[in-house]
C-alpha cells in the first residue's frame, strides 16, 4: 500500500534499523522503544491486522522469524515477550501487521 509507513519501511523508502530480513518478513527497531529490547517484525505483505490474515502461512513466518530473532539476540535465557495488537481496544496504531518483540526488563502482567 503506498501510503502505509510499515510497507515504506519495508521496501526501504523510510529508513530504520533492519534486524532481520528475507523475503517474506522484516524486522526493525521500534522508533519508540518501550523495553531495552523492543523489535517489529512485519510481513513485507501489506496486511491490515490481524484479523484479516487470510492465509495461515503467515503466522508460522511472522512467528518463527520472531523466535529465531529472540534465539540471534540472545533473549532465550532470561526470556522476551510477543505482542500483536489488534484493532482500538487491543491498542493498535499502525494498521499494518506488526509483532513487538519485547525484552531486556522484567515485563509486567497484566498489561495496561
Ligand atoms: P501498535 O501500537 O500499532 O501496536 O505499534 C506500532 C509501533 O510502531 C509503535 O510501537 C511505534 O513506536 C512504532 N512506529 C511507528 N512509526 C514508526 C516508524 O516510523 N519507525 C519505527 N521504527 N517504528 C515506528
Ligand atoms: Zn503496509
Amino acid at each position: 500500500m503506498s501510503d502505509c509507513i510499515f510497507c515504506k519501511i519495508a521496501n526501504g523508502e523510510i529508513p530504520s534499523q533492519f534486524v532481520y530480513s528475507d523475503d517474506y518478513v522484516v524486522a526493525f527497531k521500534d522508533v519508540n522503544p518501550q523495553a531495552p529490547v523492543h523489535v517489529l517484525v512485519i510481513p513485507r505483505e501489506h496486511i491490515a491486522s490481524s484479523a484479516k490474515v487470510e492465509d495461515s502461512s503467515v503466522w508460522s513466518r511472522l512467528m518463527s522469524s520472531a523466535a529465531k530473532i529472540a534465539r540471534e539476540l540472545g533473549l532465550e535465557t532470561d526470556g522476551y515477550r510477543m505482542v500483536i495488537n489488534t484493532g482500538e481496544h487491543g491498542g493498535q496504531t499502525v494498521p499494518h501487521l506488526h509483532l513487538h518483540l519485547l525484552a531486556g526488563r522484567n515485563l509486567g502482567w497484566p498489561p495496561g
